[in-house]
C-alpha cells in the first residue's frame, strides 16, 4: 500500500516551524504497520497544493494533507481541493454547532469567517476536532488509474495545529486506514531502548546472533539519538511475536543492563518508577545544565512522589552557600571535579534529606576550557543513604544543547543503575 503525505505551509521550508507533522505521522503509521512512502512540503499555495495532490493521488492509495483548513487567507486547502475535484462545499450543520459552542464555552466572540471551516466537500467524511475548529475531511476521489487494485484512492485533510492533529490521527484515522486499508497479515512491532552504549557496538553485539531471525522475516533497525539508541523490532505474518520475543530474550541477555526499557519509554520514567515502587526520593543539584535535569524529572507524572527538589547552583558562592561545597575543594580542585560533584552531591542529599542525590558539574562552553578540563568536560556524582558517594567524569565537546541533553541522560543513567542493581 502506498501512502504519501503532504505536509502544506510555507512557515514550513522557511524554516519557521519545525515540520514535526512529518515525524509524528510517519512513526504512528509505522508503529500500526503502514509505512509512508513518500512525504513533501509545499507552500501555501493554490498550484503548489493541487499540483502536490494530482501527482501523489496519480501513485498512491491514500494522500493525506496537513494543514491550511482554518478560517484565515492563507488557509486554501479545503476550498482549492474541492474545486480540484468538483465537490461543490456544503454547509454542514453539526460542525456549525461545534464551532459555536467552542467559542461559547471560551466566552470569546465569534467571528462569522470562522464558519468557513463548517464547509464539507460533497460527499467527504467528517473527522471531528475536539481540540479545534476545523475538522479533518476524508475524500474517496475517483480515478482512472489501471494500475492501483480497483479501489480508488483516498484524500485525507487533516488540521495544521500538532494539539488538533494528533488526536485526531489517534482517533479518527488510524481506525479509517485498518478498516479501509486492512494489512493482509498480522503486523507487530516493538522497540527497546538502550543508554550507555553506542550504536556500532550495539550492531556489532546483536547482529549476527539476530541474523536467522532476520532472515525469517523480522526486520531490525537501530536508531541512534544523544546518548541513546532505540533498537526496533517489528514484521508481518503469523509468528512475528514469537520471533520478536525470541530477538528480545537475545538482546536482553547480550546487552540487558543497558536497557531501560520499550517502545516510549524513557530513562526519567524508568527511574521515577522505580523510586516510587521503591519509596524513595531525590534530589539535585546542578550547574552546568541549568535546572535541565529537574526538568526531565517533572516531566514525569508522579514525580512529586519521590522529587524532593534541585538545587540550582550555577556560582562557586552558591554552591558553598546553599549545598555546603568546601571553598578549600573549590580552591584546590576547582569547580568542575570529582570532589566538588561529591560534595555538591552530599550536600543535596543532606540538605533536602533525600534518599538519593545527583549533581552535575562541568563545562558546557563555548569558552571556559583548560587544558586538563577542556569544554565538554563533566563531573556526575551520586550521593545515596548508607553508600559510599560515587562520581564519574564525561565528556561531550557539543553545543550547550546537545552537551545538556548528553549530560542529563547520563545523570539519570547513574541513578537508574543504582536503583536497579539495588534489590
Ligand atoms: P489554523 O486554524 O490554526 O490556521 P490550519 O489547519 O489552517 O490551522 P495551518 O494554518 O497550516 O493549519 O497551521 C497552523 C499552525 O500549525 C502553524 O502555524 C504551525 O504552528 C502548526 N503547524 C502546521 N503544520 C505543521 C507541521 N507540519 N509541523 C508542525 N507544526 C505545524
Ligand atoms: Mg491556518
Amino acid at each position: 500500500m502506498q501512502i504519501e503525505l503532504i505536509n502544506t505551509g510555507s512557515e514550513l521550508l522557511l524554516g519557521r516551524v519545525l515540520n514535526t507533522h512529518q515525524q509524528w505521522i510517519g512513526k504512528k503509521l509505522a508503529d500500526a504497520g503502514y509505512i509512508l512512502s513518500s512525504q513533501v512540503t509545499v507552500p501555501d499555495t493554490a498550484e503548489s497544493i493541487c499540483d502536490a495532490v494530482q501527482k501523489a493521488l496519480g501513485r498512491a492509495d491514500l494522500v493525506i494533507t496537513t494543514g491550511g483548513l482554518g478560517p484565515t487567507s492563507d488557509d486554501i486547502t479545503r476550498e482549492k481541493i474541492s474545486a480540484q475535484f468538483n465537490k461543490p462545499l456544503q454547509k454542514n450543520e453539526a460542525i456549525v454547532e461545534h464551532i459555536t459552542s467552542f467559542f461559547a464555552q471560551r466566552k470569546r466572540p465569534m467571528p462569522e469567517s470562522v464558519l468557513v471551516q463548517a464547509l464539507v466537500p460533497e460527499g467527504a467524511l467528517v473527522f471531528q476536532n475536539k481540540y479545534g475548529t476545523a475538522p479533518g475531511l476524508a475524500m474517496s476521489i475517483p480515478s482512472e488509474r489501471s494500475n492501483i487494485g480497483n479501489s480508488q484512492p483516498w484524500l485525507v485533510m487533516l488540521p495544521g495545529p500538532p494539539r488538533e492533529l494528533r488526536p485526531m490521527v489517534e482517533t479518527y484515522l488510524l481506525p479509517f486506514i485498518q478498516q479501509q486499508f486492512p494489512l493482509k497479515e498480522e503486523f507487530h512491532c516493538r522497540t527497546l531502548r538502550s543508554t550507555g552504549i553506542g550504536e556500532s557496538m550495539v550492531e556489532d553485539l546483536l547482529l549476527e546472533n539476530l541474523r536467522p531471525l532476520m532472515e525469517q522475516g523480522l526486520d531490525l533497525g537501530f536508531c541512534a539519538r544523544t546518548g541513546q539508541v532505540d533498537i526496533r523490532l517489528c514484521g508481518y505474518g503469523p509468528e512475528i511475536l514469537q520471533k520478536i520475543a525470541k530477538a528480545e530474550s537475545l538482546i536482553r541477555s547480550e546487552i540487558g543492563k543497558y536497557i531501560y526499557g520499550t517502545d516510549d519509554d524513557s530513562i526519567e520514567k524508568s527511574v521515577v518508577d522505580r523510586l516510587i515502587a521503591k519509596a524513595q526520593t531525590i534530589a539535585v543539584a546542578e550547574s552546568c545544565t541549568g535546572g535541565f535535569l529537574g526538568h526531565h524529572i517533572t516531566s514525569i507524572p508522579g514525580a512529586s512522589k519521590v522529587f524532593l527538589g534541585g538545587f540550582l547552583t550555577y556560582s562557586n558562592k552558591l554552591k558553598e552557600k546553599v549545598l555546603g561545597v568546601e571553598s578549600g575543594t573549590l580552591g584546590k580542585y576547582g569547580a568542575v571535579s570529582k570532589e566538588v560533584s561529591i560534595e555538591m552531591a552530599e550536600g543535596a542529599r543532606l540538605k533536602s534529606e533525600a534518599d538519593h542525590a545527583l549533581s552535575i558539574t562541568g563545562i558546557a562552553g563555548p569558552e571556559g576550557g583548560t587544558e586538563d578540563k577542556p569544554v565538554g568536560t563533566v563531573w556526575l556524582g551520586l550521593s545515596s543513604i548508607g553508600r559510599k558517594p560515587i562520581a564519574i567524569r564525561k565528556f561531550h565537546p557539543y553545543d550547550r544543547g546537545t552537551f545538556k541533553q548528553a549530560t542529563v541522560n547520563q545523570a539519570l543513567e547513574l541513578i537508574r543503575r543504582r536503583l536497579f542493581q539495588d534489590k
